[in-house]
Formats: structure tokens, sequence, C-alpha cells
């Protein structure tokens, strides 16, 4: 079954809807890139990526595109090397705060690739990956701060084995190999935004 598209739904509540696995305000596209979870394994972590495409640059369809394998090799050149990726994430936040899903939260996503967190392989099979509109070296917009902060508290609420501190980077679980969302995500901001929505919005 398709999901068809959606704009977001800026005065959508920040919710996840139980059955579906989706986050009300958010624009859905469906990426064929997700699988079924394992058996019996609750949702524990939520991974912070960054992303842009190309590098550096904001706006345009691409994300989209690479995350629904329909990215045109040849729309420019760093395509090339990504373009036959078989990759996504559950959310992406982009630079004005526009929220889009890609998978419903219940499903695999394929955004963490070979990971590990507190001894535990594959983060792809326990977590929930969200993605920022941004580079690891310009600072991300404030925006995108509150609305993931939103977020970050709707997936608490839903998925009971996750909590405040239990957000990493991808660098975190996966150092060496990946520095996202990099130095210019400023950590403490998002805790302490996330820490006054849990104690002041409703739930
Ligand atoms: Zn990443």
């Amino acid at each position: 079954m398709r999901r068809t598209r959606t704009a977001t739904n800026i005065a959508a509540p920040c919710r996840v809807d139980p059955q579906s696995g989706l986050l009300l305000l958010a624009r859905q596209v469906e990426s064929p890139n997700s699988d079924a979870r394992p058996d019996g394994v609750a949702v524990d972590l939520i991974v912070i990526h960054g992303i842009s495409l190309p590098p550096g640059e904001y706006g345009g369809p691409w994300i989209d595109e690479l995350f629904t394998n329909r990215l045109s090799r040849t729309a420019h050149p760093y395509f090339e090397q990504v373009a036959t990726l078989h990759v996504s994430s559950h959310l992406l936040v982009r630079r004005d705060g526009e929220v889009v899903q890609y998978v419903p939260f219940q499903r695999r996503a394929w955004h963490a690739g070979a990971s590990s967190w507190q001894g535990r392989e594959r983060c792809n099979d326990f977590s929930i990956g969200i993605e920022l509109e941004g580079t690891d070296h310009e600072p991300y917009e404030s925006t995108q701060y509150a609305m993931l902060a939103r977020v970050v508290v709707a997936l608490c609420r839903a998925y009971p084995a996750l909590s405040a501190d239990r957000i990493v980077g991808h660098s975190d679980i996966a150092p060496g190999r990946k520095t996202d969302p990099g130095a210019a995500f400023d950590w403490p901001r998002l805790r302490s935004l996330v820490q006054f929505e849990l104690e002041v919005a409703p739930a």
C-alpha cells in the first residue's frame, strides 16, 4: 500500500499515531528502503544525523529522491557516488522546520549502517533515525532545534523504552566512519529544549 504524499501540517499535534507509526504533522514520503524490525526488539535509541544534497546546499528534492531510489546520477557530480545507495531514515527535519517521514517507526529504516551502541551491533534494529538538513560545520537552524525537541518528546511518549538520555549522534555509533551531525550540532541546546518540552508540553 502506497501512502500518498501530503504537506507538512504544522497545525497538527506533534504526536505519533500508534497504529500507523506515523508522526501526524509530517509530510509523508514512503521509502522502499526499510524492512521489519527483529521480533521482540524495543525501540530504545534515537540517532541524530546530518545530511545535505549536494553537500552544503539546502532545499531541493534530492533527499526525498535519494531515500526513494529516484536520485538522478547526472543531476549533480556528487550524486554519482550516492545515487545507487539504498538508504533511508525515519524522519528529516529541513532547514525551515518541515518534517518529512520516510519510514513508519515500527519498521526498520536503513540509516545507521555498521554501528554499535553500548555493545549492541546493528543500531538500525532498535533505533529511530532522524536526519537534520545541514552540514557538520554550519550551525543548524533554531527552528530545527525547536521541531526536533517536539519530535523527540512525541517519540519518548509513544515508545516507553526511549528517553531523553537515549539520543546519540551517528558519529557516536559509527566512530571513525561517520562524523554527522558534526561539531555544529549543539547537544546542550537540544537537551535543554527537550527537558523544557517534557515539563511544559501537554502529553
Ligand atoms: Zn548519518
